[in-house]
């Protein structure tokens, strides 16, 4: 037979194109327009509801940038439609090639209740099946006119970001707004033509199934009167039942597809704006639901759903009946999807906490899955975390977006630092926007690793970011998918649901130990800085106000405040949104973040106050208190405690330098400063051991060009190394504290159009010294290194990160080591050799790369840590990182991996000293080993008094110690992240009179429910 299978596939794509797919609504006739603009930010739904309108036609621009419009459509079913379905279509100037990120309604009846939302990919809204004829057709729609930022030229610089820039050009057109006949035989007919020829695509050409798929299409085309298709479907469709009535394989790959939105809870459009998405999606989503009794959903975030039952509480309450239904199904239980690498311990297990605590409130839902498919990477210590709230599994498919290695895996137990073992699933779709292409479908099928052994997968279905969600058509596919020869087989399937089958069906899944790196977005661990400060000052200053809180409570009976710490903490946990935190949003979002993390900080320092003033008693005592919020006894004050200041002799020096520069001297450090502002020695006097490299410098600024191929707030591509300029030449060095407490020199430079003042600072009694650089930023597509070579000969080093730290090489020997050119530290990284090391700490800096170099001179090997301060790319946000920051890094000489920890939270956590009449605060628990550190102190949030301790080995070994209350003690119980009693606990947690004995495994955390004898 002569070979026509490409002219029968160019028909079919041009008969659906051009015919077929217009005929879906055959008759229409337009519907007037009319509309108010609101003069500034969105209004409440009476308000536009109510206003005045004025008219406006298809084709009339509307919709200046972040504007909202309120557009009026009515109109009269003609009388020969009886009978027919008919659908209002509205187009609000819509690219569907792009299925969000642009403008958006939510349309409304004329008594303010939501129908649905509009949408690219979604622009219809069903009037009547089947219609009486003459009925009268009025709705609303609250139209946004969300600019385009990521555009068909992806990446350039805009000003759109931000309403203060935007300017007032209308950004789009009405289109189409009609009522219209919809022809369902028609649009089946589409789904099943697309279908089948999508499926044909993936299939073999030498395969008898495509030639089956497409004769049997050929027949349908046939069979079409293109003068008359509404009248020949049915006709066409009844020669295309038997191929789509074949069943899969029984090997067929089976897909557990479940509906979903996407939705950046801030990203290219700002938080308020992520308010009305989520809302237009949800009822979008519930309406479909109530169509389709197959379909099922599922939405993440409890933020998003705090919003809509504040905003919206019409759709709330849709919602509501379709989660209890089992139809609408919350996902991952953390308050938004955040990011993993920058939060703190204690972010990360709030983020669990609050996410978890209000699906169970709202729905007495407890989930079980970790729902992350667009985290930028995942820490070695989030498995504990999963565990420790009660989940045990984790969704994500980002890692199929890194840059150079291929996951081995789609389906594994994946381990952390202290041995926590989740199940995870990349969805081998590698998108969270399945779309039920048949292109999707095969890639699945024959991407997934772990054929043979295992069959499941999952494809989260739907278009996110202002597409709306799952269409109809989606669902319309997949229903033909369900059991379809050549296809995998596709049905609609919960998370929870998937993930216990995958479980079931894979019992020795592949082991993934430690960190999950992903080799793309590297820079957004220092983009926008501000934000990254604002995150970590809040994270610092709530672990005070709990423990400060808690303590005057118990002591004082101070009112702890419940209501606003639980507000401020979700505040903080939405800033990690995987979006912000990592610096990739617009401007708009930084600058409103930035306000917030000021308003947040205030609010902190009040009740931090407040509470230390009641512990410190009466001002008139005239009794200076240093209280000591980190969890190490400093300067004789112990940790969660307060004691008397007393100053110390102090034995601090600095002398002139020959040759220029100073010598910095406290007994304990001695340091040399270059008549470049640069460090060229230093010595602790324990070890006598050099820390910088021979011949090197350290705390050297170096400047690199800085402009990737894409992403650019959020790459790096590993040439911007190639070109280096090392800031040497120094405006000033000079002394700039010279006392026997405290020795500084203060070193300013200026490049660019920037300048930078650092000051370098020794304290008595201190092994650390502490670097204090300020920046006036005004490069573009640049990035700002810190450089510490250092004398070191090790293949690997430590970075801090959740309930302790991860290892990463400092070679690069395989194409995954060479990937993880920059990294994600919290508080230090630490390098050693056996009995002798160096840390490097930092109290808001969390990107850096370490490096190692032979020397030709000595053949020693030098370890170059440098910490990465700023960038400055100009998309999304054209002036990012522009203007003053300021920086603090201590180099701390002969530190074990402990001192590192204690460092680290010392330079976070800095004394506060208040004048009153008590002579001590005692703590209220006190641990008698070092390694075993205090991550958090409150009050249970049930209200009921207890006090809640969260404890973790902090060095990778074992400890044993004692934590002691100085409060007489009712019980003690270990809890889960939701304080409630859990014996998941792998080590040994005993009640002993007034306190506990622990005895944790590496890195092992352990909350305690700690309840005073009343
Ligand atoms: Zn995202």
């Amino acid at each position: 037979m002569h070979d026509d299978r490409t002219l029968v596939e160019a028909r079919l794509k041009r008969v659906l194109e051009e015919r077929i797919r217009p005929a879906v609504y055959p008759e229409s006739v337009p519907l007037t327009v009319s509309v108010w603009t609101a003069p500034g930010e969105p209004v409440p739904v009476a308000e536009g509801l109510a206003a005045p309108r004025s008219p406006i036609a298809v084709g009339d621009a509307w919709g200046a940038p972040w504007s909202t419009s309120w557009l009026t459509v009515a109109g009269t079913v003609p009388e020969s439609w009886a009978g027919r379905t008919v659908e209002a279509l509205i187009d609000l100037g819509f690219d569907a090639n792009m299925p969000g990120f642009q403008c958006e309604g939510l349309v409304y009846r004329p008594d303010g209740s939501p129908v649905k939302g509009l949408n690219p990919q979604n622009q219809w809204v069903r009037i009547a099946a089947p219609a009486a004829g003459g009925e009268p057709v009025l709705l609303h729609v609250e139209a946004a006119a969300n600019p385009v930022i990521l555009d068909y030229h992806p990446f350039l610089p805009t000003e759109l970001g931000d309403k203060e820039t935007a300017g007032d050009k209308p950004q789009y057109r009405l289109a189409r707004m009609d009522l219209a006949v919809f022809d369902e035989t028609v649009w089946q007919l589409v789904l099943d033509l697309e279908v089948l020829g999508e499926l044909m695509a993936e299939l073999p050409a030498d395969g008898a199934r495509r030639w089956e798929l497409l004769r049997a299409v050929e027949r349908a085309l046939d069979t079409i009167d293109l003068q008359d298709v509404n009248g020949t479907a049915a006709a066409a469709r009844s020669h295309l039942v038997e191929v789509l009535a074949a069943p899969a394989a029984p090997s067929a790959h089976r897909i557990g597809a479940i509906g979903h939105a996407h939705i950046d809870s801030a990203w290219l459009w700002p938080l308020r704006e992520t308010v009305r998405k989520v809302a237009r999606t949800a009822a979008n989503m519930t309406a479909l639901l109530e169509d389709e009794p197959d379909f099922l959903y599922t939405m993440s975030q409890a933020q998003q759903f705090a919003w809509i039952k504040e905003h919206r509480p019409e759709v709330y309450a849709r919602v509501k009946k379709a989660v209890a239904d089992g139809r609408f199904v919350p996902a991952g239980g953390m308050w938004v999807e955040s990011d993993t690498n920058m939060p703190s311990s204690e972010a990360m297990a709030r983020q669990f906490v609050h996410g978890k605590r209000f699906f169970l409130a709202e729905f007495g839902i407890e989930n079980e899955e970790a729902w992350l498919p667009d985290t930028f990477g995942f820490t070695g210590g989030l498995p504990q975390i999963i565990r420790n709230a009660g989940s045990k599994w984790l969704l994500t498919q980002k890692i199929s977006w890194s840059q150079i290695n291929r996951f081995p895996h789609h389906t594994f137990l994946w381990e952390g630092i202290d041995g926590t073992r989740i199940f995870t699933h990349f969805p081998p779709v590698d998108t969270y926007n399945c779309s039920m292409k048949g292109s999707e479908i095969a890639h699945a099928a024959r991407n997934f690793k772990d054929k043979g052994v295992a069959r499941h997968s999952l494809a989260p279905t739907g278009w996110g970011d202002g597409g709306g969600g799952t269409t109809r058509e989606m669902v319309g596919k997949a229903a033909r998918l369900r059991d379809l020869e050549g296809s995998a087989a596709v049905r609609w399937q919960r998370p929870a649901e998937f993930f216990a089958e995958a479980e079931a069906e894979y019992p020795k899944p592949p082991v993934w130990v430690g960190e999950l790196y992903l080799e793309l977005h590297r820079a957004t661990l220092t983009s926008q800085a501000r934000t990254k400060q604002g995150n970590r000052r809040s994270e610092n200053l709530l672990r005070e106000a709990e423990l400060w809180c808690a303590t005057a409570a118990l002591r004082t009976g101070l009112a702890y405040p419940y209501e606003q710490l639980d507000r401020i903490w979700k505040t903080v946990l939405l800033h990690q949104f995987h979006d912000i935190l990592p610096g990739s949003s617009i401007a708009w979002v930084h600058r409103e973040a930035e306000a917030t993390y000021a308003g947040l900080a205030a609010e902190l320092e009040e009740l931090i106050g407040a509470a230390q003033r009641a512990l410190a008693g009466d001002p008139a005592g005239g009794r200076e208190l240093v209280f000591n919020g980190a969890p190490h006894g400093r300067s004789a004050v112990p940790a969660g405690g307060a004691a008397v200041a007393v100053a110390g002799p102090g034995n601090c020096a600095v002398t002139a330098r020959e040759g220029g520069g100073f010598v910095l001297d406290n007994g304990l450090l001695r340091v040399v400063v270059d008549g470049d502002g640069l460090v060229v020695s230093s010595v602790d006097a324990a070890s006598g051991r050099e820390a910088v490299a021979p011949g090197a410098r350290a705390n050297l600024l170096q400047l690199h060009p800085d402009f990737p191929n894409m992403w650019d707030a959020w790459d790096v591509d590993q040439f911007y190394r190639n070109t280096v300029t090392d800031l040497l030449a120094a405006d000033e060095v000079a002394v700039h504290a010279e006392g026997p407490a405290e020795v500084a020199v203060r070193v300013a430079r200026s490049f660019g159009s920037s300048t930078v003042t650092q000051t370098l600072t020794l304290r008595a009694g201190s092994g650390r010294l502490d670097i204090d650089t300020e920046v006036d930023w005004h490069e573009a597509e640049k990035f700002l290194k810190l450089a510490f070579p250092l004398d070191v000969h090790t293949e690997r080093y430590a970075a801090e990160t959740q309930f302790g730290h991860q290892f990463r090489p400092t070679h690069t020997n395989t194409s995954w080591d060479a990937a993880k050119f920059e990294a994600c530290n919290h508080r230090f990284v630490h390098l050693a050799e056996p009995g002798w090391g160096v840390a490097l700490a930092t109290p808001s800096t969390y990107g850096h790369d370490v490096t190692r170099a032979v020397r030709a001179e000595d053949g020693g090997t030098t370890t170059t840590v440098r910490f990465s301060l700023l960038r400055a790319p100009r998309f999304p946000d054209p002036r990012t990182d522009q203007g003053r920051h300021r920086f603090r890094h201590s180099l701390v000489p002969g530190a074990e991996i402990g001192d590192a920890v204690r460092e680290g939270y010392a330079v976070g956590l800095p004394e506060r000293r208040v004048t009153g009449s008590a002579e001590a605060v005692r703590p209220l628990v006190e641990l008698d080993q070092d390694a075993l550190v205090v991550s958090a102190v409150k009050l249970a949030d049930d209200g009921s008094g207890d006090l809640v301790v969260r404890v973790y080995e902090s060095g990778g070994g074992r400890a044993r110690g004692r934590l002691a209350t100085s409060f007489a003690l009712a019980a003690a119980v270990p809890c889960d992240l939701l304080e409630r009693p859990w014996n998941g606990t792998r080590g040994e947690v005993v009640a002993d009179g007034d306190g506990v004995r622990l005895a944790l495994r590496p890195f092992e955390l352990v909350t305690l429910r700690l309840t005073p004898a009343r």
